[in-house]
Order: C-alpha cells, then structure tokens, then sequence
C-alpha cells in the first residue's frame, strides 16, 4: 500500500537567531529577521521523501499555514523532495500572531479528508512557540491513532510500528491512517541540492484560505506580556578551592 502523506511544514525564526522582544511587549521581533523550516518539519520531510524513496509513499504533500513568505518554506519542502504543496495563507497581523495549534489543527484535519491522506507527519514541535499540540490535536479531530516523538517508523502492510523517546523508548504499533510527529533522533534531513532547488521551481504550490477550507480560525487564546528571561548575574572567579569555601560559607550557602 502507497501512502499519500501530509508533511506540515512551519516557517518560524531560524533557530541561530537570537530572539528580541518588541518594545510594546506583545511579542518577539520578526522583522529583517532570518527565517526557516521548523528544524523538526525538516525532519518530518525527510522521514516522508524516505518512504517515498522506498516506494511506500505514493504522493507527499508539504502544508505551511502562515502569511505569504511560507512558500518560501514549500519551496525548500519541494527542492528536498515533495511533490507539490498547499499554502494556507493567514496575512501576517492579528490573526496570525493569534494562530496556534488548535486552528494549525483543525486545518490539517480538513486537508487529510480532502486529501484523502493516509498519515500525516509533523515535525513534535515548532521552536517558536514551543507549543508540542499540534499533531496530538490534530490525531483528535480525525480520531486518528498517533504516535509522538518518533524516532523510529516502520510501515508494515496497513500499520505503522513507531518507536517513541520520552526518557526511554516505547514501540507501538498503530493502524493507518494516522498522525506521527518526529522527533530529533528520526532521521538526519537532507540538503536540498541546487539542481533539486531548481527543479522545485516548476512543482506546484496551491494558494487557499482558511474560510476555503470552512475552518474558523477564531482564537479564545489572549497574549497579555512577552518578556526577555532574566538576566543572569555574572559570576566570580576564585583563586583556590579554600576561597571558594570560604565564599560559599560567608553567602550562607554551606
Ligand atoms: P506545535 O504544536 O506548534 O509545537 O507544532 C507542532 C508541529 O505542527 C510543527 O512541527 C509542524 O509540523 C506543525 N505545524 C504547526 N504550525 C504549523 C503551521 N503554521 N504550518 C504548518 N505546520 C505547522
């Protein structure tokens, strides 16, 4: 059996960006900023073009929900092996900064109906808000079995047996259709090549909305302070191991 495969692919702030707070406080600078896939959606393409490479996979399909520049994320999604994507534009502004995991959720529910998809993979986290919802949320609104944290996933006729890392490793063996998130130890992604990149260029990306999809992107969620995490004091250096007891005694600490 030939999966069709949903990969959902986030743009979000390049992981070697150092994070600033906006002055108002309400969130984290974007602009002039680098972007890039979400490390671990990166991961999540990778495991999909490998099944594909394997013939397990019939189609793969990259999905970004975000403003305008998350093509540039399907781009590369495609350059690294996806035969086409959909770009769920949310305009940058209030009702991105509002989207979260439960309206990424409900999004990618409707895309594995319309899409007739067999398993779709996500990466167990976006870097950017941390949140790890996604895919559970999205394995409940189809009523989908799931299997998180993946760092191992073998297909087997109709099921899929994932290995999962949370501490220590628990094998499941779970029917298809499903939802799979993977974590770091998955697999280690490709380079998208220059020819590959070039290639990517013709595939096709399809443009809708939320309201296409009848998806109320609506958020009952409130962001009221972003703040920096305290600045930590700076240490002091001691000559010996007698002066560091000595200090340690005097700042109450033995
Ligand atoms: P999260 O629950 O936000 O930590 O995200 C978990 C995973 O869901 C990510 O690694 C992505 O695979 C997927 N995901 C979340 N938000 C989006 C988005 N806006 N577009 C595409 N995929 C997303």
């Amino acid at each position: 059996m030939a999966l069709r495969v949903l990969v959902g692919v986030k743009r979000v702030i390049d992981y070697a960006v150092k994070i600033r707070v906006r002055p108002d406080k309400m969130g984290v600078v974007t602009e002039g900023v680098k972007h890039s896939m979400n490390p671990f959606d990166e991961i999540a393409m990778e495991e999909a073009v490998r099944l594909k490479e394997k013939k397990l996979a019939s189609e793969v399909i990259a999905v970004s929900v975000g403003p305008q520049q998350s093509q540039e994320t399907i781009r590369t999604a495609l350059a690294m092996g996806a035969d086409r994507g959909i770009h769920v534009e949310i305009p940058a502004g209030k009702d991105y900064e509002a989207l979260g995991p439960l309206q990424v959720s409900k999004i990618m529910a409707k895309l594995a109906e319309s899409e007739k998809a067999d398993l779709i993979l996500l990466g167990k986290q976006a870097i950017d808000g941390d949140y790890n919802q996604t895919g559970q949320m999205t394995a409940a609104h189809l009523d989908w079995p799931q299997g998180t944290f993946a760092s191992e996933v073998n297909v087997e006729d109709k099921t899929l047996v994932v290995t999962e890392i949370d501490g220590g490793l628990e094998t499941i063996k779970i029917t298809l259709p499903a939802v799979v998130t993977a974590d770091l130890r998955l697999n280690e992604p490709r380079y998208a090549t220059l020819p590959n990149i070039m290639k990517a260029k013709k595939k096709k990306i399809a443009k809708m909305t939320a309201a296409d999809l009848q998806v109320d992107i609506a958020s009952n969620l409130e962001t009221l302070k972003v703040e920096d995490p305290p600045v930590r004091e700076a240490g002091q250096k001691v000559e010996s191991v007698e002066e560091l007891v000595g200090k340690l005694k005097e700042s109450g600490c033995l």
